[in-house]
């Protein structure tokens, strides 16, 4: 592509290395932040510097917060003897939307991974262990896809509770395989919640 301003390929550039946007969108979506009111260009480049300097990790599900702890650790209504573990906030989200689960939840920022180079060391892994060999923990809900990265982090977190007392579950598998949490709907989501079947049961199965 053959720019006639520098700083216009510069920003076609910067904005071509999102995932799924490739230099034709990036052109595109670069010209029509030109045409709107400059004050709206402004307001986008300050949400995503201010949200890079000063986003911030709950301390203790590492989930996405404004706060050090977040809203949902630091609710005293949730039940703290429950733990969904999840990948990301996206899966937070959408079990939040089932208003079917009223435990906590822990962020593993990713899964297992060998073809991507990401390990166990990459993941909040350790944290959880912890947490669990405290004792005040009942219930480990893995919920994370079902696919072999998740499945391979769901036997690997497994295997680090070995000795420990503490039930371990998985969301049951209405959500077909390979599918992101993310895009089950909330009715199917929170029913595997509810229908959620021990870890054991569910390794003899596949
Ligand atoms: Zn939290």
């Amino acid at each position: 592509m053959d720019f006639s301003s520098k700083l216009l390929e510069n920003a076609v550039y910067e904005m071509s290395q999102l995932p799924g946007i490739g230099k034709r969108t990036a052109l595109r979506l670069v010209l029509h932040l030109l045409k709107q009111p400059e004050n709206q260009t402004n307001m986008l480049a300050e949400a995503l510097s201010k949200l890079r300097s000063e986003i911030n990790f709950c301390k203790s599900c590492h989930n996405i917060s404004d706060t050090e702890i977040c809203e949902i650790c630091s609710n005293p209504k949730r039940d703290s003897s429950i733990i969904c573990v999840v990948e990301d906030i996206r899966d937070v989200m959408a079990i939040e939307n089932t208003s079917q689960y009223n435990g906590m939840y822990h962020v593993l920022g990713g899964k297992i991974s060998p073809m991507e180079g990401i390990g166990p060391q990459d993941l909040n892994i350790v944290s959880l262990v912890n947490k669990v060999k405290k004792g005040e923990v009942q219930e480990l809900i893995f919920a994370l896809s079902s696919t072999m990265e998740g499945d391979t982090t769901n036997f690997y977190i497994y295997k680090q509770l070995e000795g420990l007392k503490v039930t371990t579950s998985t969301i049951a598998r209405g959500i077909s395989v390979g599918d992101e949490l993310e895009y089950a709907d909330e009715v199917t989501l929170g029913r595997s919640i509810l229908n959620r079947i021990p870890f054991e049961s569910a390794i003899k199965a596949s």
